[in-house]
C-alpha cells in the first residue's frame, strides 16, 4: 500500500463509536421511541416542506425553532441553541469550551460520547467514579471539581446506561463548585422527560449551566437528528459563533416547530412508557437470575448473575436485541433494554427467561 497521511497523533489510538445493529424482530437496543411520530404531524410537516423555497438557505438563527423550544421551558429564544442531534450540541459545547489545555470531567459509567467527543476535540478527559449504586456522590464530585478545575463537568441524568437520576441537591452542589472554578456544568437530559425533575428549572444568566435535550426519544424523531440545549445567554451566544452556518436544514427547523404542537400526545406516550418501565422492572425482579437497577429513563439496565454476553447471544438467537454492556468496566455482565411496546416487552421477557434457563442461570 502506498504511504498516506495519518490522522492527528491523539486521534490515531481512538476507536470509533460503535452501537451494533442486527436485523431482528424486536430491537430494544438504542433507546428510541417504539412509536412512530403522529400522522397529523407528518402530514403538516410534509405540506410545510412542499410550500418552501429550497433555492434559499435556511434561517441561520433558526429563531422560530428556538422560540418554540424556549416556550416549552418558559425561557426566551436567547437561551436556546439547536443542532443536528444532541450529539452535535455536545460537540459544539466541547469545541467552544474544551480544547487543548482544557479538561472535561465525566462520572463513569456514563454516556460514552461525552469522553469520546472530548478526546476528538483534544480536551483532556478526567474520569470521576459513581458509587456502587451508580449515583454521583455530591461531596466527592464537588471536591473533584475544585481540585481538577475542569472547563466542563458533565452530569448525565437520567444516566445512560444506568438510568440513574441525580437529585437536585447533587446538581446544586456541583454548580457551586463549577461556579468557583469558573467552569461550565453540562447536564445531559436526553432522557429528561422520563424523570421526575429537570435541571432546566435552574437555568439563568448568572448560572454556569447548560442542559442538553433531544427530539430523538420523547418526540419519536431519532431519524430527524435534532437536539438542543437550554442555558445562560452568554453560553448560547458563544455556541452560535462556533457552529457551522446554516447547519440546520429547512425541513429540520420546520419539523422541530411542528412536532411541539403534539405535546399532549407525547406526554401521554411518556406516561405509558413509564408505566411499562414499572411493569418491566417488577417482571425482571421476579424472573430470578438478574438484578434490575432503578431507572428514570426509557430503558432499564440489569445485571445477569452469570455471563451477560452468553445471555445476550441467546436472546439474539430468539430474535430480541438488547444492548450488551457485559464487557464494559463497572457494568460487567449488564444488559440494557429499551422500553418498547407492551408486546415487544413481553417478547423480551420471554426471550430472557428462555436464555437464562438455556444458560443454566435460572
Ligand atoms: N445523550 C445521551 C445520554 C444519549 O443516550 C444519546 C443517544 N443515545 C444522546 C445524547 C444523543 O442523542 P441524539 O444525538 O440522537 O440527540
Amino acid at each position: 500500500m502506498s504511504p498516506h497521511i495519518q490522522p492527528r497523533d491523539d486521534l490515531r489510538a481512538l476507536e470509533g463509536y460503535h452501537s451494533p445493529q442486527l436485523d431482528v424482530d424486536v430491537r430494544l437496543n438504542t433507546n428510541e421511541s417504539p412509536f412512530a411520530p403522529p400522522r397529523e404531524f407528518v402530514e403538516a410537516w410534509t405540506a410545510a416542506i412542499a410550500a418552501h423555497d429550497y433555492h434559499r438557505y435556511p434561517s441561520r438563527s433558526a429563531d422560530e425553532l428556538r422560540t418554540a423550544i424556549g416556550a416549552q421551558f418558559d425561557q426566551p429564544a436567547t437561551r436556546v441553541f439547536a443542532a443536528n442531534g444532541s450529539n452535535e450540541v455536545l460537540q459544539t459545547i466541547l469545541l467552544t469550551y474544551g480544547g487543548a489545555g482544557r479538561s472535561a470531567l465525566v462520572f463513569e459509567p456514563t454516556y460514552a460520547l461525552h469522553a469520546h467527543i472530548a478526546r476528538l476535540t483534544a480536551t483532556t478527559v478526567i474520569e470521576g467514579e459513581r458509587t456502587d449504586t451508580f449515583v454521583i456522590d455530591p461531596a466527592t464530585a464537588a471536591a473533584r471539581i475544585r481540585s481538577e478545575r475542569p472547563a466542563i463537568s458533565f452530569v448525565c441524568s437520567p444516566n445512560n446506561p444506568t438510568g440513574t437520576v441525580e437529585p437536585r441537591s447533587t446538581v446544586l452542589a456541583m454548580l457551586d463548585a463549577v461556579r468557583e472554578v469558573e467552569g461550565l456544568l453540562v447536564v445531559d437530559e436526553a432522557y429528561g422527560d422520563f424523570a421526575d425533575w429537570s435541571a432546566t428549572e435552574l437555568v439563568g444568566d448568572d448560572v454556569p449551566l447548560v442542559v442538553v435535550r433531544t427530539y430523538s426519544k420523547v418526540w419519536s424523531l431519532a431519524g430527524l437528528r435534532l437536539g438542543y440545549c437550554i442555558g445562560a445567554d452568554w453560553a448560547i451566544a458563544e455556541l452560535d459563533k462556533v457552529v457551522l452556518p446554516y447547519h440546520l436544514s429547512i425541513e429540520k427547523q420546520l419539523a422541530g416547530v411542528l412536532a411541539l404542537e403534539h405535546g399532549a400526545e407525547m406526554r401521554a406516550r411518556v406516561a405509558a412508557l413509564v408505566e411499562e418501565r414499572g411493569r418491566l422492572t417488577t417482571a425482571l425482579d421476579e424472573l430470578g437470575g438478574v438484578t434490575a437497577f432503578p431507572s428514570g429513563a426509557n430503558f432499564i439496565l440489569f445485571r445477569v448473575q452469570g455471563d451477560g454476553a452468553t445471555v445476550w447471544k441467546a436472546m439474539v438467537a430468539r430474535g430480541v436485541l438488547v444492548r450488551d454492556f457485559s464487557r464494559w468496566p463497572r457494568v460487567e455482565d449488564c444488559l440494557r433494554v429499551t422500553i418498547g411496546t407492551r408486546s415487544e416487552n413481553d417478547a423480551m421477557l420471554a426471550a430472557l427467561a428462555e436464555a437464562l434457563t438455556e444458560v443454566g442461570i435460572a
